[in-house]
């Protein structure tokens, strides 16, 4: 594979304009850096309680405050450094960072009445720079109005004297200040989930308008970058890589695969948690059509004996972790030279493990690329994607040509169908739970729905239900098909799937799976749920 890689001056320059994201341990901090990187502008994300040398030596032309899960109002709750009001840059505080800003800056803060969590309606009362233009509809009066997305307990209930209010909801007085001279804006809301429908216009005038950055960062020298601080960090050093079949890894092995050729080596692990024909389809992929190095590793066996009576997705999710590790281990010691363990691993995986620079983020479930690293471990770790979020992955693989392109494929997780059977797995569920899911997906692309939907699957429930079969009683298990509508995985609408082909799928998984009686499809949005069920 060939991709040029220019090291020129003008591109040197991309990190010119930069904004500083204070991490408040809000689960979003990072699609907050996501989102300005998607605006062009680089970006680095910090604990809030950076030194005042560390800001000036990072030079931002702005800053924003994260939300975050504790209340200002208790006490010994983290405050951005004074330095960041003083520093003569514009200030964004969104959710706990416009509390903390109101309340370091001389306002008040208490406990809401009414918590917010989701839809909202803001209704902006006054003109500001920053929100002049952008709005989603207009009242009767002509009061501009935006739909946004809130997820709070605490409201700002005095400003600070310098301060404007902008906007209000109705159980929100304050949902956004300002003060304009200063550059200084606060909002309630969450302007980095997609839900908020203006909330990239809002970024992209703080950004641009506001800060004045430039748009340079861009998917072309993120590769560039990645693939210089890999051979940097790789030398003359061999490489194994975790290769599952999904994109985070493909495109971990294309990055690995530009910058030290064939001293990276693939391990293909099947760990039986595969789904239909999974194995074959990534080893002909990735070895014949790409050429790279693979070893077909078949450890079902293995995986489903460590699983044997375990039923708590933690610790699923740990055993699957583990053994995957003992194998790469063990794959590792047979090749000499290799010293390290590279893989697909993203942002999303991090900061849902609360592994993330601050540690701050609520534990939701711990993926296995994160929670299943052993302590020990014999190898170096190798994450280029560690930052990123899907779509920006997506990016990079169309820049490197998509080479990658198995018709779009949803993102499946690193414990596979482990997380998709409920509670212990058996070799008996997995089977009927692959053939379940080649239905329902075989389904969405008859019906051109595959690519409508960010995510589909089935999942096993070890429930048995009661059904009539050619006049016999059966007594089965039960299934439940998931489709999710996102474009960053943090928060997803279920998917309105037409009924009729509900009905479809639904008729033709009970009458050609052996051993499922019913079909129930999840109507759960996230948040509150997951999209995977454990
Ligand atoms: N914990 C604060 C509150 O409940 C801030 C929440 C947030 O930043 N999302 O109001």
């Amino acid at each position: 594979m060939q991709y040029l890689i220019i090291r020129s001056k003008m591109n040197r320059n991309i990190d010119n304009y930069r904004i500083l994201i204070l991490d408040f341990g809000s689960q979003y901090s990072q699609l907050l850096a996501r989102r300005i990187r998607e605006i062009g502008v680089y970006c680095k994300l910090w604990d809030w309680n950076i030194t005042v040398e560390q800001i000036q030596e990072f030079n931002p032309n702005g800053i924003i405050l994260s939300g975050g899960p504790e209340s200002t109002i208790q006490k010994k709750s983290p405050r951005a450094p004074e330095y960041v009001f003083t520093a003569g840059v514009p200030v964004l505080g969104v959710c706990y960072g416009m509390q903390t800003m109101a309340m370091q800056l001389g306002g008040y803060v208490k406990k809401s009445e009414k918590s917010e969590f989701g839809y909202a309606q803001v209704n902006i009362i006054a003109k500001s720079k920053m929100f002049h233009d952008i709005r989603d509809s207009e009242k009767k009066d002509g009061t501009p109005v935006l739909d946004v997305w809130m997820s709070h307990n605490d409201i700002v209930t005095e400003i600070p004297s310098d301060f404007i209010v902008i906007a209000s909801t109705d159980n929100c007085p304050y949902a956004i200040i300002a003060n304009e001279e200063k550059k200084f804006y606060g909002i309630q809301f969450h302007p980095e989930v997609t839900h908020t429908r203006q909330g990239q216009r809002i970024l992209k005038r703080f950004i641009l308008e506001i800060c004045g950055c430039k748009a340079l960062w861009n998917p072309a020298n993120i590769i560039d970058d990645a693939i210089w601080s890999l051979r940097k960090q790789v030398g003359t050093d061999s490489v194994i890589l975790g290769l599952s079949g999904g994109i985070d890894s493909a495109v971990t092995a294309l990055l690995l695969d530009l910058a030290i050729g064939k001293r990276l080596i693939c391990v293909f692990v099947d760990n039986g948690l595969l789904r239909l024909n999974e194995g074959q389809q990534v080893t002909e992929m990735f070895g014949e059509k790409l050429g790279l190095n693979i070893i077909h590793v078949k450890a079902a066996k293995r995986f489903l004996k460590a699983l044997a009576g375990i039923t708590n997705p933690e610790d699923k999710r740990q055993t699957i972790g583990r053994v995957f590790i003992e194998i790469f281990n063990e794959e590792a010691s047979k090749i000499p030279q290799v010293k390290w363990l590279a893989q697909g691993t993203i942002y999303s995986d991090v900061i849902e493990s609360a592994t993330s620079k601050t540690g701050k983020a609520r534990v939701i479930k711990s993926h296995h690329n994160v929670g299943g690293l052993p302590k020990k471990m014999k190898l170096g770790l190798i994450e280029p994607l560690k930052n990123l979020f899907k779509d920006e992955v997506r990016k990079l693989d169309i820049e490197l040509g998509q080479p990658y392109n198995m018709q779009n494929l949803h993102p499946f997780p690193g414990p596979g169908l482990g997380v998709r059977i409920l509670g212990e797995i058996k070799e008996e569920y997995c089977n009927i739970l692959r053939h379940a899911d080649a239905i329902f997906i075989e389904e969405l692309h008859k019906a051109n729905l595959y690519n409508t939907v960010s995510q589909a699957f089935t999942v096993f429930l070890p429930i048995r239900s009661v059904g009539v079969m050619g006049d016999n009683r059966t007594y089965d298990w039960v299934v439940s098909l998931r489709a999710v509508e996102t474009t960053d995985f943090m928060t997803a609408h279920w998917a309105r799937l037409p009924y009729d082909f509900l009905g479809c799928v639904s008729n033709r998984i009970i009458n050609e799976v052996t051993g499922i009686s019913r079909v129930v499809y999840d109507i759960s949005s996230k948040p509150p749920a997951t999209i995977e069920w454990e």
